[in-house]
C-alpha cells in the first residue's frame, strides 16, 4: 500500500487552468500546467506557489491552452523540471505557446494588462527543448534513477491529446486529460483500455457532466447533417457561412467535413477559407496522419485559402462578395480575434449565417451574440464601434470532443478504480458526476487549495 497527495492547483471550482500535484513520497509531479481561459494576467496562473521543492516532472496531456499555456511559468519557477508530451502535442505546443505570447503582447497593449506576456517567445523556444516528445503506449521512466514509470494513452479528443498512467511504486494513477469516447472526422475515439494495469486512483474529467443528453443524443452524422443543411441554404442565397473554431481541434474537423460534404455533393463547391493558428495547426496534423483515423483522408491544406488580413476593412468586405465559407478562430468569437473581426461585417447582413460548433462560455461575445435578438448592438473590436445585428440565421451546433457524462461513468466502471477524483468541469458537471457514477470506490471533488490523501 502507498498513500499519495493530490493537489488541484487551478484557481476556481471549472474548467479552469489545469494543473494537478501529485506527491508520492518525496517525489512530485506535475499533471498538465494550464492557463485560465477566462481569467486575464497572473489571474489566469494556477497557483505555483503552492509547490515547494522542484518537481520531479511536468507531463502534458495535450496542447490547448488551459492544459500546458503555464507550463514555461513552471519551467522557469524549477530550471530542473523535465517535461513530457507526445511528440504531436510537442509539435502543437511549441505553436500554440508562441501564439501566447503574441496574443498576450497585444492585449497587454490594448488594454493595458500589466502582467501580459506572463512569459517571452526565448521562454517558449525553452520549454520546446526541454520537453521529450515520445510515442504513444511508450513506458518511460521519468528520470534515470527514478522508479516512477509513465505511459501516454490516447485519449481521442485532438491530435497528440493523451491519459497518463503514472506509475509509483505501491500505487498506479490514471489522468484522463480530455477525451472523446466516439470517432471524430479525423481523430479515432480513446483507445479501449485492453492490457491495461489496475489502476489506484484515476483522475477524471467532467466538462459534459451538468449536460443531459438522454433522449435528445444526437449522433455525430444527424448533427453533420443539420450543419450542411444551414450551411447549404446560406450558400444557394448567396450568402457567406461563417464558421467561428477553436485553433486545435476544431478547425481541422469541421475544414475536413466541409470538404467531404462538398465531395459528396452534398454542399456545393464554393471557396472555403481558413484562418492562420488554425492552418498553422492543420500542418501539423498533416505532418502525423499515421494518428488519424485510417478511413479519414486529410485534405491538403492548399485547398483551403487564406483569409488576408482581417484588420483591413476592405479585405474583409471583398470576403462578402459572393459566396463562401469561413472557418476562423476563436470558437467563442473573443473581440479582436479573426472570426469577431469578420462577424462585424455578417452580422449587417441577413443573407449570411453564423454557425458555432463548439462551447460557448456566456462572458464572451460568441454566446452574446448567439442569443441576441435583431436590433441589438454587440462590440466585436475592442476599440471599434459597436454594430447593429440584422442577421436573424446564427445557430449552434454540437460537435463536441468530449464524452458524455454517461460515457464517462461507464468508463469509471471499466477501469474500476479504488479511488476517483473528478475535475474539469463546472460545480454542477462535477458533482452530477460526483452523485452519480455510483461503483465500489472511493469518490471526490479536490477542494480548493487544500490538498487530499489516497491510499491504494
Ligand atoms: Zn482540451
Ligand atoms: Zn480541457
Amino acid at each position: 500500500m502507498s498513500t499519495i497527495t493530490f493537489t488541484s492547483l487551478g484557481q476556481g471550482p471549472d474548467i479552469g487552468s489545469n494543473c494537478y500535484l501529485i506527491t508520492h513520497g518525496a517525489t512530485s509531479i506535475v499533471l498538465d500546467c494550464g492557463l485560465h481561459p477566462k481569467k486575464e494576467g497572473l489571474e489566469s496562473m494556477p497557483n505555483l506557489d503552492a509547490i515547494e521543492e522542484p518537481p520531479l516532472a511536468v507531463l502534458v496531456s495535450h496542447a490547448h491552452i488551459d492544459h500546458c499555456g503555464a507550463v514555461p511559468r513552471l519551467m522557469k519557477r524549477f530550471p530542473s523540471v523535465q517535461a513530457y508530451a507526445t511528440q504531436p502535442t510537442l509539435s502543437i505546443m511549441d505553436r500554440m505557446l508562441h501564439n501566447s505570447v503574441s496574443v498576450m503582447g497585444t492585449l497587454s497593449m490594448e488594454r493595458g494588462i500589466r502582467d501580459y506576456p506572463l512569459y517571452s517567445h526565448n521562454d517558449v523556444e525553452m520549454v520546446v527543448r526541454r520537453t521529450y516528445g515520445l510515442d504513444f503506449e511508450h513506458e518511460f521512466a521519468l528520470d534515470w534513477n527514478s522508479p516512477i514509470r509513465a505511459r501516454f494513452h490516447p485519449s481521442g479528443h485532438v491530435l497528440g491529446s493523451a491519459g497518463i498512467l503514472l506509475q509509483m511504486p505501491g500505487h498506479t494513477l490514471y489522468y484522463s486529460g480530455d477525451l472523446c469516447m466516439n470517432d471524430q472526422e479525423l481523430m479515432p475515439a480513446m483507445a479501449a483500455w485492453n492490457g491495461m494495469p489496475p489502476v489506484d486512483t484515476l483522475v477524471i474529467e467532467s466538462t459534459r457532466g451538468a449536460q443531459d443528453d438522454d433522449g435528445q443524443k444526437q449522433t455525430f452524422e444527424g448533427e453533420i447533417e443539420r450543419f450542411a443543411s444551414a450551411v447549404e441554404e446560406v450558400l444557394v442565397r448567396e450568402g457567406v457561412a461563417l464558421v467561428p473554431s477553436f485553433a486545435l481541434g476544431r478547425s481541422q474537423e469541421i475544414l475536413n467535413i466541409i470538404a467531404r460534404l462538398m465531395g459528396e455533393g452534398r454542399l456545393p463547391e464554393v471557396p472555403v477559407y481558413a484562418s492562420g493558428l488554425g492552418r498553422a495547426v492543420y500542418e501539423i496534423y498533416n505532418k502525423y496522419t499515421e494518428y488519424l483515423r485510417p478511413e479519414s483522408n486529410l485534405r491538403p491544406l492548399s485547398e483551403f485559402r487564406r483569409i488576408g488580413d482581417v484588420w483591413e476593412r476592405s479585405v474583409r468586405r471583398e470576403l462578402m462578395k459572393s459566396p463562401c465559407i469561413v472557418v476562423a478562430t476563436s470558437g467563442m468569437m473573443v473581440e479582436n480575434t479573426p472570426s469577431a473581426m469578420i462577424a462585424q461585417e455578417v452580422v449587417q447582413d441577413p443573407r449570411h449565417g453564423i454557425f458555432f460548433i463548439g462551447y460557448l462560455d456566456p462572458d464572451t461575445p460568441g454566446y452574446k451574440l448567439l442569443h441576441a435578438n435583431v436590433g441589438d448592438e454587440i462590440l466585436l473590436e475592442v476599440s471599434g464601434h459597436p454594430v447593429e445585428i440584422l442577421l436573424e440565421n446564427r445557430r449552434q451546433f454540437s460537435f463536441s470532443a468530449h464524452a458524455s457524462r454517461e460515457e464517462l461513468c461507464r468508463l469509471v466502471d471499466r477501469i474500476a478504480p479504488k479511488n476517483v477524483v473528478f475535475v474539469h468541469g463546472d460545480p454542477e458537471a462535477v458533482a452530477w458526476m460526483n452523485a452519480n457514477c455510483s461503483g465500489d470506490y472511493n469518490r471526490y471533488i479536490p477542494p480548493e487549495a487544500d490538498s487530499i490523501e489516497l491510499d491504494s
